[in-house]
């Protein structure tokens, strides 16, 4: 039976008297990958901080696992990753196993050890994070988020500063996540290539729904050709038969 682990209905945010989302209503399901697009600015960041508390919506509804968000207490089931890590103060004099345990309720040394195996910096533990270069402290983030293996993992633009092959190790992961332990996962981005070959789910958005469902849909939707124009739509649309054709 699905169940549903996100459901918003014409959530609207305004900072000031900027409304940066309109009417944004959409469902997620146990083991979606969903992709959120849009352009600079577009609200991805916004809608994703609302749904978890950060920013208190100006009007609208939103549900996780079931409940009222205001009367939800498992934070633990969710694994967030902010596009800025100022959230992460980089004087903060932890190292990285420790920042690393912040995502655990009870430090377990073998998981602290599978997340930095997996995130491929286990050499750099008892490191404190401040020393770090930029792409570290990101990876030694992802490791945060992926220990505690959350229910939710919810990823705003997570591989600016990864090299290319983290980045490949970071979405082969999510994607491992998403298959073998139904992880429900959320991946905000602007890069519809990788969009394309990793989610199942899209939700376009600029400001407002533009488009939410399926790729069979998205690729099938000629208002879409529209607004990606055929040459984008088509790279994300191949990238995803490929996907599907491999599996
Ligand atoms: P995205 O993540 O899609 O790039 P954001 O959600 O970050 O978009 O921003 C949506 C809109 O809200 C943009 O116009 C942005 O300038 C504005 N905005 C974002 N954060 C703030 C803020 N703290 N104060 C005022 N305006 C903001
Ligand atoms: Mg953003």
């Amino acid at each position: 039976m699905p169940s549903t682990i996100i459901s918003t209905q014409n959530l609207t945010y305004s900072y000031n008297s900027t409304r940066a989302i309109s009417d944004i209503s959409f469902k997620l399901e146990k083991g979606d990958y969903l992709g959120i697009v849009g352009p600079n600015g577009s609200g991805k960041s916004t809608l994703v901080k609302n749904i978890l508390g950060i920013l208190t919506p100006l009007s609208g509804s939103i549900y996780l696992f079931g409940q009222p968000q205001n009367e939800f207490r498992q934070w633990e089931k969710i694994g967030y990753l902010p596009q800025k890590l100022s959230a992460l103060n980089t004087h903060f004099p932890g190292s990285v196993s420790e920042i690393t345990a912040m995502g655990l309720k009870k430090r377990k040394a073998h998981e602290i050890k599978n997340a930095l195996d997996m995130m491929g910096i286990a050499h750099l533990a008892s490191r404190l994070i401040g020393e770090l270069s930029y792409g570290e402290q990101q990876r030694v983030m992802l490791a945060r988020a992926l220990v505690s293996q959350p229910d939710l993992l919810i990823f705003d633009e997570p591989t600016t500063a990864l090299d290319p092959e983290t980045r490949d190790i970071f979405y082969s992961l999510t994607e491992k996540l998403n298959r073998t332990n139904k992880t429900t996962i959320i991946l905000v981005t602007h890069d519809i290539g990788i969009i394309g070959k990793y989610a199942r789910r899209l939700l376009y958005m600029d400001k407002k729904v533009l488009f939410t469902g399926t790729f069979e849909e998205f690729c099938a939707s000629s208002e879409m050709t529209g607004f990606f124009g055929s040459g984008s739509q088509h790279i994300i649309c191949h990238q995803h038969n490929v996907l599907e054709t491999i599996n």
